[in-house]
């Protein structure tokens, strides 16, 4: 495609999150400037997945001028009740990885029920105010013990549906094809190419 490219600020600090999004966006980015945001993280003090991919999404525009993408996600294990859901990052209070998924096994330690979903939230605002926000899931089951050196977060203890090693062992270009992430923003990107490129859906 040829012409200026269209700004657009990816709001995340994490950056194993842009590494993932941009494999996941791919040709998606076509014709668009994909920025990072570097400005205030705001408070995420919403009460689900989506209202907090909103509140970074809207924070980003709002600091930067430009239209921003931003998502929320976190582990949600059924015999906890949803924990830590949107919690999952700040879990074991130390925003750690390791110390989050230590405290996920041992609150499931003696559990048979170790059935769970990834979540992600992948929201859009405009300058103008407008948004639109989609969310997306991923079954599986939480292992006794990590796996495998791939991915962040939870992926070691994360074993998806219909696959017999956790999402750490998975070859990042499938897990960029299935996960939770994935499908949020292949939920989302024909409302950001409409809205930013003029594209039909
Ligand atoms: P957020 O940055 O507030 O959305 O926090 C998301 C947290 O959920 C991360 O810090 C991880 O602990 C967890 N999480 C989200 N997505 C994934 C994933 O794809 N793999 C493993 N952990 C994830």
């Amino acid at each position: 495609m040829s012409g200026p490219l269209v700004s657009l600020v990816l709001a995340t600090h994490n950056a194993h999150k842009v590494t993932e999004l941009r494999q996941i966006l791919g040709a998606q980015l076509d014709g668009i400037d994909l920025m990072i945001y570097d400005g205030p993280e705001p408070v995420e003090d919403g009460d689900s997945f989506e209202a907090n991919a909103l509140i970074k999404a809207r924070a980003a525009s709002a600091h930067t001028g430009f239209a921003a993408i931003a998502d929320d996600s976190g582990i949600a294990v059924a015999t906890l009740g949803g924990a830590p859901g949107i919690n999952s990052a700040r879990y074991a209070g130390t925003r750690d990885d390791a110390d989050n998924v230590r405290l996920l096994l041992t609150n499931l330690q003696g559990t048979d029920d170790r059935s769970a979903e990834f979540l992600c939230a992948a929201a859009l605002v405009l300058p103008d105010g407008r948004e639109t926000v989609e969310l997306s899931r991923w079954s599986g089951s939480v292992l006794l013990e990590p796996v495998g050196d791939g991915g962040f977060g939870y992926d070691p203890v994360f074993m998806p549906v219909g696959y017999g090693i956790s999402a750490a062992e998975l070859h990042p270009d499938e897990k960029n094809m299935i996960s939770h992430r994935a499908r949020a923003f292949e939920a989302l990107m024909p409302t950001v190419r409409r809205l930013l490129l003029g594209q039909p859906t």
